[in-house]
């Protein structure tokens, strides 16, 4: 197979019409990659870096990075498990979040994996499955099938499933009840373990600082208040800021700007304090992308 070191372009493997498709192009969008239409073709040029994409079914980028064919890839983590792929992980991305879950029928009222003992289970994922119980001294029989498996059970080929779950709502839907998630699943970046030329080891460390910035921006935001000067030094108590904040005094008398930046998950504790504080007219933006 001819692996990709052979091209000057950095290729990266990205899911070509999946769940995955929309978000792994938006990601690359939001950090400045520019493709034409990608709708259309196998491969796409990127417009902007010596970059180009390769759209294939998600089975087969595991096995694509690992064989040098793609320098990156953008997968599953229950993908690259499922396939036990030797390659690199680089990123682990926050979307196409699900958990590989065991579950039964309803009435059959299974609560632990040690009631799956005995049973027939219907599964596209038999690596990560066996596993999980082979681990655990369990005795099933696994039974591999390539999709809608959690209509088995009702077809009465299986007793129960490991499939993947976001909501749960696939389950209920055919009378199924999630019993233990097996695997905890998002995107990740993968990177081949062939060597990569200087160019490319350049670019892959430009693409990872940009996604870094762009995630760590999705997981803050930009926070504007008013407040009396005299309360800065306790505002600046409560926020937990990158960097110290700015502040900048007000046409009114004793009254200042601050402006900075948080963490969204610390976002409602602090929002809440600072009004205990005086601050008035908080307004809380996006962040595109931030360097850090
Ligand atoms: P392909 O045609 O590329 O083989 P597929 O049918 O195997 O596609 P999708 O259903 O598009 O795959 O799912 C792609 C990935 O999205 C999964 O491997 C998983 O990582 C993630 N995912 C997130 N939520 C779910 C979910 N509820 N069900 C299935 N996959 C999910
Ligand atoms: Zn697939």
């Amino acid at each position: 197979m001819r692996t990709s070191d052979s091209d000057t372009s950095l290729r990266i493997a990205v899911q070509k019409g999946g769940r995955l498709t929309e978000k792994t192009l938006k990601l690359l969008d939001g950090i400045g990659l520019k493709f034409d239409d990608y709708k259309r073709s196998l491969v796409v040029k990127c417009l902007n870096f010596d970059v180009e994409l390769l759209l294939i079914r998600d089975d087969d980028i595991p096995e694509y990075v690992e064989d040098g064919v793609c320098d990156l890839g953008f997968v599953g983590a229950n993908v690259v498990a499922e396939d036990d792929a030797d390659v690199t992980i680089l990123r682990g991305l926050n979307y196409g979040v699900c958990r590989l879950s065991l579950a039964g029928k309803k009435e059959d009222k299974l609560r632990r994996a040690e009631d799956f003992a005995g049973k027939r289970i219907a599964t596209s994922y038999p690596g990560i499955t066996g596993r999980f119980f082979r681990d655990r001294g369990i005795g099933v029989e696994i039974i591999t099938l390539s999709g809608s498996v959690e209509i088995a059970p009702r077809l009465e080929i299986a007793d129960a499933i490991s499939d993947l779950v976001s909501t749960g709502g696939t389950l209920r839907a055919n009378g199924l009840e999630e019993v233990v998630s097996i695997f905890e699943s998002e995107t990740q970046l993968i990177q081949t373990k062939k060597p990569l030329s200087s160019g490319k080891k350049e670019l892959t460390e430009r693409i990872l600082q940009r996604i870094d910035g762009y995630q760590l921006a999705a997981r803050s935001r930009y926070i504007m208040m008013n407040a009396p000067a005299e309360s800065v030094p306790e505002i600046k108590e409560i926020i937990p800021s990158l960097k110290s904040p700015t502040v900048m005094p007000l046409a009114d008398n004793g009254m200042v700007a601050i402006h900075t930046v948080v963490p969204l998950s610390t976002f409602w504790d602090v929002m809440e304090k600072l009004k205990e504080a005086g601050a008035t007219g908080i307004v809380m933006l996006p962040i595109e992308s931030m360097i850090a």
